[in-house]
């Protein structure tokens, strides 16, 4: 069985203030008793995560089973994303038309992704890329695009809990707050 992972992406760190934002976030998270402030090896990838802490039932929709990881902080500019498989569509920022990336048997539809795949190679290496929407023409940042299940993300702060049931919206809600009013997006997957 795989581990399941959440990350919670905030969409408005920039390269600069990543760094401290990780730091406020984690503060928050552990003033809250969603996560402990003292670090174990908890998560995979990295040598030391935070636990859950005692409060960890207030983060979440459901709380009919106990996280059993924790919860590891990336920054620095990353392509977050689902893991397995690849998402069957992705929805412009102009015209919200939809750009079908896959078949109804999941076939990738090649000349569509083409574009897509360009861009999240030049935004990896330059942390800037732009793919013009078949549908009205308009060019977007390939950040502003999004995709189904929020297949995708791309910022430079991601806080990723491992084995968490799934975050309740009032808590997305009070985190961007604490992180100072930022767009919060949920990647989540198997790996
Ligand atoms: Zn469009």
């Amino acid at each position: 069985m795989g581990s399941h992972f959440q990350t919670v992406v905030d969409l408005d760190a920039t390269a600069a203030d990543a760094r401290a934002l990780a730091a406020l976030g984690v503060d928050w998270l552990v003033r809250e008793g969603i996560v402990r402030a003292g670090m174990t090896p908890c998560v995979p990838g990295a040598p030391l995560g935070h636990p859950p802490g005692d409060s960890w039932a207030s983060a979440v929709e459901e709380a009919d089973w106990e996280p059993t990881d924790g919860l590891r902080v990336e920054t620095g500019r990353t392509v977050f994303d689902g893991g397995q498989g690849e998402p069957r569509y992705a929805v412009c920022p102009h015209c919200a038309g939809r750009v079908e990336l896959a078949t109804e048997d999941w076939d990738p539809v090649e000349e569509a992704w083409e574009p897509f795949e360009e861009a999240i190679a030049a935004w990896r290496a330059s942390g800037r890329a732009v793919v013009a929407c078949p549908g009205c023409g308009r060019e977007g940042e390939l950040p502003a695009w999004r995709w189904e299940d929020d297949h995708h993300a791309f910022g430079h702060l991601g806080f990723e809990f491992w084995d968490w049931p799934a975050f309740s919206p009032a808590f997305l809600d009070r985190f961007g707050r604490a992180l100072g009013g930022h767009r919060l997006v949920v990647v989540g997957g198997k790996f």
